[in-house]
């Protein structure tokens, strides 16, 4: 039987479960929760509630940040001293791995695609990443594509190859953290997001408010993935919903399927995430991944007037305008509030700078 009312029992039960897999404090815990008053009211409600996942305090933070405490903690764990690992030439999750990486005398090595006609000076992400020295390798791919998890694994390979004969020891960690492959067995971005899941349940349990959606940009797949399995794991009936912000949604549902269950297998706690627990909706990626468009600048620049939050141009603006468009069909059951996870990504505003003033 599902059931609103949060659970004490499966709480603590939930909670024994992730203590077992070891994590380093990284970010400041509980990021806030805080009601969109101004927000709300512009999108004819729901209430509109915001988990600042942007406030993780990590070089300019992101869902990523959160990721790292259980990732760093494995890297660790097998002694590597380099880690190499791929995405986008902006990429939020590169930054942030690049950053936790130093703060524990690991090398970063980063493979980035140009998936978007962003130039290669440094600024925004890239520039942060420079700063920190990162070896970074630049590479061509299609624009407003993503790399596939083999074409990604073959370029790690090959720089992994090149460490090894420098005598290091590299771990490999797919984009995002999110799929188990590479160096990483375990789906380890995830259980940082079913972690984040009991921390969300608990404030708001703690206010007396019930959780009737969740909406949040997903890209390669873990943040939903455990918030997925952590509403299951906690019996609540909040929905989850993954705008896309890269992948048509039959496909990203079937990876995110997929993490779920290497989650709880990993969890052994018995659940069993469904197919229709899994809502990805892509209607809101324009013209595909990063490609900043009129609705991107115009969110931006609402959000940012309207509450003083700052969103960035690649995965939570389309996620704001997925929100906005779901609160105006009157997609919510209403009486419930629905949580806006911001995960962050600020940086990738400033390289696009000139298109978001052009479109506004
Ligand atoms: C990576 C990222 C996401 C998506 O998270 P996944 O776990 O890869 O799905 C959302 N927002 C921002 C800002 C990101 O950097």
């Amino acid at each position: 039987m599902k059931k609103d009312r949060l659970s004490a029992s499966a709480i603590g039960k939930l909670k024994k479960r992730m203590a077992r897999f070891p994590s380093l404090p990284l970010i400041h815990k509980p990021t806030p929760v805080q009601k969109m008053n101004r927000l709300t009211g512009l999108f004819g409600g729901p209430d509109i509630w915001m988990k600042r996942e942007d406030l993780t305090g990590l070089a300019f933070g992101g869902n990523k940040s959160r990721k790292m405490e259980y990732i760093l903690a494995d890297i660790l764990g097998q002694k590597a001293d380099t880690v190499i690992t791929w995405a986008s030439l902006q990429s939020n999750w590169c930054l942030q791995m690049s950053a936790a990486a130093r703060m524990f005398g690991i090398e970063p090595i980063l493979v980035l695609f140009k998936t978007y006609d962003l130039p290669e000076e440094p600024d925004g992400n890239l520039l942060l990443d420079r700063l920190l020295g990162a070896e970074v390798h630049i590479k061509e791919a299609g624009r407003g594509k993503t790399v596939s998890l083999e074409t990604g694994l073959s370029h790690l390979e090959a720089a992994a190859y090149e460490a090894r004969k420098k005598g290091r020891r590299p771990y490999l960690v797919p984009v995002g953290g999110s799929m188990p492959a590479g160096s990483m067995s375990q789906p380890l971005g995830a259980l940082a997001y079913v972690q984040a899941l009991i921390e969300l349940a608990e404030q708001m349990g703690a206010l007396g408010l019930q959780i009737g959606a969740v909406v949040h940009a997903t890209g390669s797949g873990g943040t939903q993935a455990g918030l997925v399995v952590g509403a299951k794991a906690l019996g609540l009936e909040t929905r989850i919903i993954g705008i896309s912000v890269s992948e048509e949604k039959t496909s990203l549902a079937r990876i995110v399927l997929d993490i779920c269950r290497r989650t709880e297998e990993t969890l052994g706690l018995g659940t069993v995430v469904n197919p229709e627990d899994v809502i990805v909706l892509d209607d809101y990626l324009g013209q595909g991944y990063g490609i900043v468009d009129r609705n991107v600048a115009r969110i931006v620049a609402e959000v940012f007037r309207a509450e003083g939050v700052v969103l960035d141009p690649v995965y939570t603006a389309k996620a704001m305008v997925g929100l906005q468009d779901l609160a105006h069909k009157r997609f919510f059951r209403p009486g419930k509030p629905v949580v806006f996870f911001h995960t962050g990504g600020t940086p990738a505003l400033f390289p696009n700078r000139r298109k978001l003033l052009e479109l506004l």
